[in-house]
């Protein structure tokens, strides 16, 4: 071996090493603060939340789906927050309600990707409300991979000794605080690599009095959680050099009335927000308006988790970091031909353009999609022949070289 060989073969060595050292050190934590639109957090201080997003970490959200399309989900929390967690809209993981009475586990969770691709990672869950881990996560159930979280802190909610129910849910501020204090402690002693707190305060306060001061103390007193948060964060950051990837959303806005409500497709209800520390941000995040659908996306890219083909072309969002290629995808029949549309993100891409039939995934079973052709992504248009493929469903995914998207159509 020549000087120049091992010279060559030392980069690769301490490069190799270096990934390694990085991916070992990386840490996700989001965060669902429950039911606040974006003209409200716009509006108020929120002085930590400024903090963490910095000049660009900051975007208005959607959530609620394809309004009047295949994929409009309620604007209602546990489907906004299995949206989050799953990365698809309730047409796929099949939440419709609070209720949430059956999940479709073959969408899964960001915690159930990270137990199956990553089982090396710890998790984490901080949580008002206990569904949020034993049905939305679906903690330790047969039918969802049977994995357990390594840290939990949840269900005071059920615990009316320590924090007696009142009219005016103040003991959910005091569960929020102590989820908030709990989640803060567990990052400084123990950081898990992936860690979600949700806090229902807000939501509460939003339903009683709606637009009003009292909702917007609620928000000020979330800023100041997140604070606390940032701090621990800022800790493990400094005190062992790992590198945190911090997000904030929320699971829907409020009614245009009043505030006091949710659940309908207005634009009020279904403008969300999310914040972030990430500055390596693509455009669709900086010029497009991301889905809420998009976070797990972008954390799977954090995590070097790539999902087997038929997940990843099951999955509604897109990566908000790092290269990106197509989103918004759509699709129409006409007679013998779909018509499709998209957003093309990258000047020089090719997609291709594949179609099945049916949505054997759904039931845990894998659909034959057929390669229909291949065309200049910066078209953002094409009509397909699909003359040979009659049906009355089809489902759509348009792959390019950094992502795919998918979309359904139904033959009206
Ligand atoms: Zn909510």
């Amino acid at each position: 071996m020549n000087c120049k060989s091992i010279f060559s073969l030392f980069i690769a060595l301490v490069s190799s090493a270096f990934v390694i050292s990085q991916d070992a050190n990386t840490k996700v934590i989001f965060v669902i603060a429950d039911g606040i639109s974006a003209d409200v957090i716009e509006k108020l201080e929120t002085p930590n939340l400024d903090l963490i997003a910095g000049k660009e970490g900051y975007t208005r959200a959607y959530v609620g789906g394809e309004k009047g399309g295949y994929s409009e989900s309620p604007t209602i929390s546990a489907v906004g927050y299995n949206s989050l967690l799953t990365g698809t809209w309730a047409n796929k993981h099949n939440v419709w309600g609070n209720e949430i009475k059956d999940p479709n586990y073959n969408y899964w969770t960001i915690f159930r990707y990270v137990n199956e691709y990553r089982p090396e990672l710890t998790t984490a869950i901080f949580s008002t409300w206990l569904d949020n881990r034993t049905k939305l996560v679906g903690e330790n159930l047969i039918n969802n991979g049977t994995f357990k979280l390594d840290y939990h802190f949840d269900g005071f909610e059920k615990d009316v000794v320590n924090f007696p129910h009142d009219d005016d849910s103040l003991y959910i501020h005091k569960i929020d605080e102590h989820v908030v204090s709990e989640a803060s402690k567990v990052i400084k002693e123990s950081a898990p690599d992936l860690t979600w707190v949700y806090l229902q305060y807000t939501d509460d306060m939003g339903h009683r009095y709606g637009d009003s001061e009292r909702f917007y103390d609620a928000v000020k007193i979330m800023d100041d959680q997140m604070g606390r948060l940032w701090d621990a964060v800022q800790y493990r950051t400094k005190k062992y050099n790992e590198n945190w990837q911090v997000w904030i959303t929320t699971d829907h806005g409020r009614t245009e009335k009043d505030g006091k409500g949710h659940g309908g497709q207005s634009d009020r209800e279904r403008s969300a927000w999310m914040l972030t520390n990430e500055k390596k941000l693509n455009g669709h995040f900086k010029e497009g308006l991301p889905g809420i659908v998009d976070i797990i996306p972008t954390i799977l890219t954090t995590f070097n988790i790539n999902p087997k083909k038929e997940q990843a072309w099951e999955l509604d969002g897109i990566p908000l970091t790092h290269e990106a290629s197509l989103a918004n995808a759509r699709a129409i029949v006409r007679g013998s031909e779909l018509k499709l549309t998209w957003n093309s993100l990258q000047s020089n891409d090719e997609i291709s353009i594949w179609i099945a039939t049916t949505n054997n995934f759904a039931d845990g079973g894998t659909d034959n999609y057929k390669l229909m052709t291949k065309v200049d992504a910066s078209l953002e248009k094409a009509v397909i022949d699909i003359s040979e493929m009659p049906s009355e469903f089809y489902k759509v995914v348009l792959s390019g070289k950094y992502n795919a998207i998918n979309t359904w159509a139904n033959k009206k």
